[in-house]
């Protein structure tokens, strides 16, 4: 059984006092969750995804506690001249134990292309995190109907050279990049329609059993008053959350609405 995983990807914002705030609000609901029978952090993962300017701090602020954290982007190198780069070593130094890579933010925005990402999924490996592989189609491409076949070949392309052992900790997310940030969302049915054939492709490559284990989350205006639906799908382990994750009120209304469902 895949434990879902719920993560806050807070992208460019929040100082690092901001994160402190957030930490305090979020681990004071769960301090009132905890008397549940079955406390909230039993059912779901809970990770946060701030800048690496506010990482440390956030991490400090959560240390021992349910509430996992993550880098949003690494790269591939143990250190040297890559300025303004931070290595998957620091990233771990700093608390983190998730990080995300090929936001499609990335992607489009920074140019990153499918080489560097499955160096980056090498790296974060090799380091001890646990990579959150972000696939997903534009708008043209899955009006032409090349949804599974283009995101087959972004997993195909970042997991190259890999053999099953990375589905240990592999965690994919699947993020039409139309529904990111927009307030539009795939449906639960279309995006579970998709994600079973990524994880049909996880199958062909890795063996069933091996797939089985991989943790698949959509993302794409994710929101408490969506989130049940999606979760409620057989092959959606998940969210990858931009927006709805910024407020500790409505990160933890969706980790509600994730417990309520006993996914
Ligand atoms: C994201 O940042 O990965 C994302 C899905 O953003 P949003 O929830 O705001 O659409």
């Amino acid at each position: 059984m895949r434990k879902p995983i719920l993560a806050a990807n807070w992208k460019m914002y929040k100082t690092a006092a901001e994160a402190k705030e957030f930490a305090d609000q979020l681990l004071s609901y769960l301090q009132e969750g905890a008397s549940l029978k079955q406390p909230i952090q039993e059912q779901v993962e809970i990770l946060v995804c701030p800048p690496f300017t506010a990482l440390s701090a956030f991490a400090a602020a959560t240390q021992g506690t349910a509430v996992a954290v993550g880098g949003q982007n690494l790269y591939p190198r143990k250190e040297g001249a890559f300025t303004g780069e931070v290595s998957p070593l620091m990233l771990k130094a700093e608390g983190a134990s998730y990080v995300i890579i090929g936001h499609s933010e990335r992607r489009q925005i920074l140019g990153e292309a499918d080489e560097l990402l499955n160096e980056k999924v090498k790296a974060a490996l090799e380091y001890g995190l646990k990579p959150i592989l972000c696939v997903g189609e534009t708008l043209e491409q899955r009006r032409r109907g090349e949804t599974a076949d283009f995101c087959r070949g972004q997993l195909a392309a970042a997991l190259a050279g890999l053999d099953q052992a990375v589905c240990d900790t592999l965690v994919v997310a699947y993020e039409p990049i139309w529904a990111i940030g927009t307030g539009e969302s795939a449906s639960p049915q279309d995006a579970q329609e998709t994600i079973a054939l990524l994880r049909q492709w996880l199958a062909e490559a890795y063996g069933p059993a091996a797939a089985a284990k991989v943790r698949i989350q959509y993302g794409g205006s994710v929101k408490p008053e969506n989130v049940a639906g999606y979760l409620a799908m057989p092959d959606i382990d998940g969210a990858l959350i931009g927006g709805a994750g910024l407020q500790a009120s409505s990160f933890w209304k969706m980790l509600q609405a994730a417990a309520d469902l006993g996914v």
